[in-house]
């Protein structure tokens, strides 16, 4: 039996995507990385030029970081769009949709100086209009806001729910649970706001899990285009008697007895 694997031989993947782009994306940043793990920021270019701020109703005022600050922040990270506003997208027309996600990309690209592959929905609707319009602005995926509950990879690039929200009562069993799963290419995908960690009150908590997935073994940290990318070379991987072909431009890791190797790209 061939089992598939992540990079490096690796038997599970974690990934972490925070919206939003506010001021405690500073503490979880030198969290993720005093670990060695990267994180992928969904930004909103419009707000953070705005110093865009709103009070929660914890009483907590939180505020988007400044854009003099956050290339040198998420170097080493994904940053990916979250529109331009944040609007509610149900209510746009396509042209409006399209203006929020081309502007939006256009703007952390000339910030950032790097191409912006991803784009994560804001708030909680998502359709078939938003999904084409994704696709029309050189995306490579659409992250929507719904969650999955489940250790298996999303195979719908364009349609994606990421694995539990972090203020949800499920998010501990969800976290211990992916730990001890024994699922093929289990993926542990956390969505959230760094916001919430002062919220909720769950910096600690979140150490700990982080500092757990750095010393396990069998998981590799990944960011969303890192593992939308390397799921999509893994699905047009063909297995047959006489080998693996490798049919991407990645290299792709499998075990077969208890022996871990990677196939090269064939060209
Ligand atoms: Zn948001």
């Amino acid at each position: 039996m061939i089992r598939k694997l992540y990079p490096q031989g690796k038997k599970k993947a974690f990934s972490i995507t925070y919206d939003d782009g506010v001021t405690q994306d500073i503490r979880f940043v030198e969290l993720l990385n005093k670990y060695g793990l990267k994180g992928t920021f969904n930004l909103n270019s419009e707000l953070m030029k705005n110093g865009f701020e709103w009070t929660h109703e914890t009483g907590l005022v939180i505020k988007r970081l400044k854009p003099e600050v956050v290339v040198d922040l998420y170097q080493g990270h994904e940053v990916a769009s979250h529109t331009l506003t944040h609007p509610y997208m149900k209510d746009l027309t396509e042209d409006e949709i399209l203006y929020q996600m081309a502007q939006d990309k256009k703007n952390l690209e000339e910030l950032f100086q790097r191409e912006i592959c991803g784009f994560a929905v804001p708030f909680d609707y998502y359709s078939d209009l938003i999904a084409a319009c994704v696709k029309k602005c050189g995306f490579s995926y659409g992250r929507m806001s719904d969650e999955r509950y489940s250790y298996v990879p999303p195979e719908e690039d364009f349609y994606w729910a990421a694995g539990v929200f972090h203020i949800m009562p499920k998010f501990t069993e969800f976290v211990e649970g992916f730990f001890e799963t024994e699922e093929e290419l289990a993926l542990c995908q956390i969505v959230g706001h760094s916001y919430d960690l002062d919220t909720e009150n769950m910096w600690e908590k979140m150490e700990e899990i982080l500092q757990r997935v750095a010393e396990d073994e069998d998981v590799i940290s990944m960011t969303h285009i890192e593992l939308v990318r390397y799921l999509k070379a893994m699905r047009s991987a063909v297995i047959t008697e006489n080998g693996i072909e490798n049919h991407s431009d990645v290299e792709l890791w499998f075990e077969e007895d208890g022996r871990i190797f990677s196939v090269k790209p064939m060209k």
